[in-house]
């Protein structure tokens, strides 16, 4: 088969860990007899400085007649002062709101071979752990309506939570059909106890529920999840919550897997079309110096492979060869132990390669 994919490579290290990313598909592509054709656009830092805008309209086209969008990472402190349109974090909400891209899944995943890199205790994390976060995209507060008023205390910046009953729904539905596919167990994290936005959440998700009954929904506030997920994390198994908390509790659920070089991401819309790329940001720190991880991006290609081109066996063959690679005691800066041979972002993907 043939599959049309855009690829933005961004700024700082996502150039480096989107050409690994893509090496790897076409191993994929050559060895199960697909062609991925790819369509290079700009989007981010790159793109205002080429272009005097993040995300320029052909970007967006190119994107829209694609089977999927690649993006490495956006962003770096030369454009850190940009008013707010022009900053290149602009062109990912650009993108998940031109794309329709509501439903933004993170797994956090721990690797058997990378325990020691989990911050919490031997005892709390067990056998491992695999939580997904599904989390709103394309409402709420991140795209409600905001300004500015004057008050008896001065200038006051005001920014509006939103939350339509068919936004939650559709939401909902990806997380209880993810949670079929997995545990059978949704979580759904809000605010209810305070939030009129979170009652109507609430109610919708439970509406939702009743066309699953094999899936054990459970509700909880954010500020207890946010610290359930340090004590008892193999609670989870899928968490659906609003776009600000769901922003929040997946880096922290991120985190608990050890770095977030490994984390990959699918941003999804209507008819499965999605955006794939890593959690982590452009990394300015270490770009250009060979130093990035590029599993969470090699990672998201997997996700790619199965929730929008529908290649299971293709994604799986990419999962086994990073556990592999792992396995064999490949590590990059960011996941080694003390006296660990450190790779560098080729010699890492040529391991995967190796192993697939
Ligand atoms: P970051 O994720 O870029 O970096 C945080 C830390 O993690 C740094 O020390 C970095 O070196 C390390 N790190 C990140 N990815 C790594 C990898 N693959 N391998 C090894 N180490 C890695 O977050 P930040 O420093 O807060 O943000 C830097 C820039 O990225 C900012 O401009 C921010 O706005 C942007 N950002 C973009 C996205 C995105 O494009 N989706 C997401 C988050 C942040």
């Amino acid at each position: 088969m043939d599959y049309k994919i855009a690829v933005i490579k961004g700024d700082g290290i996502g150039p480096e860990v989107v050409d690994s990313a893509l090496e790897i598909l076409d191993a994929v592509g050559e060895k199960f007899g697909h062609k991925f054709n790819y369509t290079e656009v700009l989007a981010g830092g790159c793109a205002y400085d080429e272009y005097g805008e993040p995300l320029p309209e052909k970007t967006l086209n190119v994107c829209k007649e694609s089977d999927a969008v690649v993006l490495g990472a956006v962003g770096g402190p030369k454009w850190d002062d940009l008013p707010g349109e022009k900053r290149p974090e602009a062109a990912l909400l650009g993108l998940r709101k031109e794309l329709g891209l509501f439903a933004n899944l993170r797994p956090a995943i721990l690797f058997e071979a990378l325990k020691d890199a989990c911050p919490l205790k031997p005892e709390i994390i067990g056998d491992g752990l695999d939580i997904c976060v599904v989390r709103e995209l394309t409402g709420g507060i991140y795209f409600g309506e905001r300004g500015f008023r004057d008050t008896e205390m001065g200038k006051a910046a005001y920014d509006v939570e939103v939350y339509a009953e068919q936004e939650v729904e559709r939401i909902a539905k990806v997380a209880f059909d993810m949670a079929m596919k997995r545990k059978k167990k949704v979580m759904s994290v809000d605010k209810a106890n305070i939030l009129e936005s979170s009652r109507l959440w609430r109610k919708t998700v439970e509406k939702v529920a009743k066309d699953y009954p094999e899936v054990a929904l459970d509700h909880m506030y954010v500020d207890n999840a946010s610290m359930q997920l340090v004590r008892d994390p193999k609670q989870f198994d899928v968490i659906v919550t609003t776009n600000m908390f769901g922003d929040i509790l997946s880096d922290e659920a991120s985190m608990i897997t050890g770095s977030i070089g490994m984390l990959p991401s699918a941003s999804l819309g209507e008819n499965n079309k999605g955006m794939y790329e890593p959690v982590h940001g452009s990394a300015p720190d270490i770009a250009g110096q060979g130093k990035a991880n590029p599993l969470a991006t090699i990672l998201s290609m997997s996700m790619m492979l199965k929730y929008s081109l529908g290649l299971l066996e293709e994604s799986e063959c990419i999962e086994q060869a990073v556990t592999k690679a792992l396995n064999e005691g490949n590590r990059t800066g960011d996941i080694a132990g003390t006296g660990e041979k450190i790779l560098t972002t080729a010699e890492m993907t040529a391991a995967v390669k190796a192993n697939l």
